[in-house]
């Protein structure tokens, strides 16, 4: 296959790449609560099954969040070649999160202005799944007898940890390294770069507890709340001064996510103030702490706990009433796929080849699918690669550049012919 025939076809097809991307805009898969997975899920069956494509309807029942009004539904396309080749599957979520305010257009409308299409999911990830879909549509056109198997899924619930997306799918054996040799993820990573994993994540929820008394007399009682600023400042003395020194040789971006850092996602104490008037005067008997602790590849996740059980542990000792309760509430390890695996390497040749630059290899500070392929489908060569700029995911005035959805294209649809081929 001449590269440049492969480029063309793409570029001649913008117009179909900008409408299929607003058609997935239009369709407003907000998660919570998981609304439209089915119009989504189909839009993408209907056309991959008019390519040639089998396509299969799977909805992940009793998962979180499934119901009858909100079914957990994916969508998974296979073209299976006559010729023995690998199997290539790309995978996108078609859920995406809240629009919120602060919009200049209507969020669902994908509005095209100055080359870019604006609205919810442009960027994270509707503009790269339809740019995976027109750059094996364009290599099946060109290439009818294409070698090997390109495998397709629409996934829900990324926004809300995958459990009946990617997760479920990997439990059923639909995402496994027994079937499947490469696997692209077209998450805004930039047109440029190549995401190899992230990071890992904690959760834990901290209690402290105390004893209730008479506001005026709070030495007949014991405060929880005081108990918590005793582990916030050992946060500040000791914990936080330690992540800091903490490096990691993962290409983590932004330049800041590459140590180990710790958020305080919320803190409660004392009596609830969700009513009119003013509280009651009594010492709080408990307080609760949220923390997000994301790790790295050199951090075992027992260490990164017993840090966190120590400084409780020596507050036990030094600080008198002292008594806490620490329960864990998530946990994903990371993950850092190698870059000379052939998926890393052949994307990005391809951006050399698409975009004349050398592209950038990097770890997501967060967690996106990745995980589950990873931790349950046992499947190693998977990176995340797309159109659409990270820092825009989620914001107010979402949007997805369309040279950007072009190129993104050219380079899976490149990357792609070359790994059916068995090309490394
Ligand atoms: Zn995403």
């Amino acid at each position: 296959m001449n590269p440049d025939l492969l480029r063309e076809r793409i570029a001649s097809k913008r117009d179909e790449l900008i409408e299929l991307t607003r058609d997935l805009v239009r369709i407003p898969t907000v998660n919570p609560p998981g609304e439209a997975y089915i119009p989504c899920a189909e839009l993408l069956g209907q056309r991959l099954r008019s390519r040639g494509f089998d396509v299969k309807y799977l909805r992940a029942i009793g998962t979180p969040g499934d119901s009858d009004r909100y079914p957990r539904m994916n969508v998974v396309a296979k073209h299976k070649g006559k010729q023995p080749g690998k199997t290539v599957h790309f995978n996108g979520h078609i859920d995406v999160v809240e629009a919120g305010s602060g919009w200049s257009f209507d969020p669902f409308a994908a509005t095209v202005k100055n080359g870019r299409i604006y609205g919810r999911g442009t960027a994270d990830m509707k503009g790269g799944i339809a740019a995976a879909v027109i750059a094996t549509e364009s290599l099946l056109e060109l290439e009818p007898d294409l070698p090997g198997t390109l495998e397709f899924s629409g996934t829900v619930d990324e926004e809300s940890g995958g459990y009946g997306g990617v997760a479920w799918l990997c439990e059923q054996g639909y995402l496994s390294r027994d079937t499947v040799d490469h696997v692209i993820i077209p998450e805004p990573l930039n047109k440029d770069r190549v995401c190899l994993g992230q990071r890992g994540v904690w959760w834990a929820e901290i209690e402290t507890k105390g004893r209730i008394a008479h506001g005026s007399m709070p030495f007949l009682g014991d405060s929880a709340i005081r108990h918590m600023g005793a582990m916030l400042e050992a946060f500040e003395s000791s914990l936080y001064p330690h992540l800091a020194t903490k490096k990691t040789a993962m290409p983590v971006v932004p330049e800041g996510a590459r140590q180990s850092t710790l958020n305080i996602n919320s803190l409660h104490g004392g009596q609830y103030e969700g009513h009119d008037g003013l509280p009651a005067p009594v010492v709080a008997d408990s307080c609760r702490m949220i923390i997000d602790r994301r790790f790295l590849i050199e951090e075992p996740l027992d260490v990164v706990k017993a840090e966190v059980r120590n400084l409780l542990d020596e507050l036990t000792e030094s600080r008198r009433g002292f008594r806490y309760s620490l329960r864990d509430l998530f946990e994903v390890h990371p993950t850092l796929t190698d870059r000379s695996a052939p998926v890393a390497r052949k994307v990005a040749e391809a951006i050399r080849t698409v975009l004349g630059r050398d592209p950038d290899f990097v770890v997501s500070p967060g967690t996106y699918d990745q995980k589950h392929i990873d931790r349950i489908g046992r499947l190693h060569n998977c990176i995340a690669y797309g159109p659409g700029i990270l820092d825009l995911a989620h914001t107010p005035d979402e949007y997805v550049g369309i040279d950007d959805l072009v190129a993104s294209a050219q380079v899976m649809a490149l990357a792609t012919w070359q790994l059916v081929h068995g090309h490394e």
